[in-house]
């Protein structure tokens, strides 16, 4: 069972739970560990659902004020979730997310994942419709972003299929072969890829992602994995982690890393 989350927005970004809501939901599911992950803009790509500066401050304080508050209930880290185009010190965290959410389409920044319509709109009209163009710059920026920040693990590594059972997207060979040199370059880092099931919680999608086709390349190539739910509401905190862990064990994972004091930790599944 899958007790621990690394990947958790809060009301400082564009969460809809405090941060004790959050830590009060984890504790009742019997979680050992908690991890915030506020999304950290930047001022070249102005991005809305990103910590504003004095957001940002106050969210350093209250997960600080919480840690020391539940210590002795729950351990409480404070990440960020960083884009390839954000302006942040890494060392203000605990550890940090590496997510692209944005291609550079020449002087565009264009949103992967604000919703089904912007992506349609998007690979329309900067891409000619070619969406497999168009994942071929994300996976690139996926890859920039970790070299750019070394994170402690990476998110949503195939972000661009979070709306594919909406306007019908599916894995073509060149999509699986930009997925493969992308996740063949990631694993040089040897750090974890997570399996994300926060497109599940709003809505997007009914299974977690990354499919089936790629957490068997993550495998093969020797890459981790860590299970969260990219939560944005309390009551969402652990969805479909039982989902998650079946879909691991069907591409021959047997357990997954979770952060803790000293570091990556592999915890095997039961
Ligand atoms: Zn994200
Ligand atoms: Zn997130």
């Amino acid at each position: 069972m899958i007790r621990s989350n690394f990947h958790t927005h809060t009301v400082f970004c564009d969460g809809k739970s405090t941060a004790r809501e959050m830590v009060e939901q984890a504790i009742k599911l019997g979680f050992t560990a908690l991890g915030f992950s506020g999304h950290v803009g930047g001022h070249e790509c102005l991005t809305p659902y990103s910590m504003s500066d004095e957001s940002h401050v106050a969210y350093l304080a209250e997960i600080k004020s919480l840690k020391e508050e539940y210590a002795d209930r729950i351990k409480i880290y404070c990440g960020g979730e960083l884009d390839l185009f954000s302006t942040a010190d890494p060392k203000d965290y605990d550890f940090t997310i590496g997510s692209a959410h944005h291609v550079k389409k020449g002087e565009n920044y264009l949103s992967i994942d604000e919703s089904a319509e912007t992506e349609r709109y998007n690979v329309d009209t900067f891409y000619c419709g070619d969406f497999d163009a168009y994942c071929e710059d994300y996976f690139k920026a996926a890859v920039e972003c970790v070299k750019r920040f070394s994170p402690t693990f990476i998110g949503h590594i195939d972000l661009p299929m979070k709306f594919a059972e909406i306007n019908g997207r599916t894995e073509s060979p060149r999509y699986l072969e930009a997925a493969r040199d992308a996740i063949a370059e990631l694993c040089k880092f040897d750090i974890p890829f997570e399996i994300n099931t926060g497109a599940i919680s709003r809505g997007y999608r009914s299974t977690p992602y990354p499919s089936k086709n790629l957490l068997s390349m993550i495998k093969s190539a020797g890459g981790r994995i860590m299970i969260n739910s990219d939560c944005h509401h309390a009551d969402s905190l652990d969805c479909a982690f039982v989902e998650a862990e079946e879909l691991a064990k069907k591409c021959g994972v047997d357990g997954h890393w979770i952060i803790t004091d000293n570091g990556l930790e592999f915890i095997k599944f039961s």
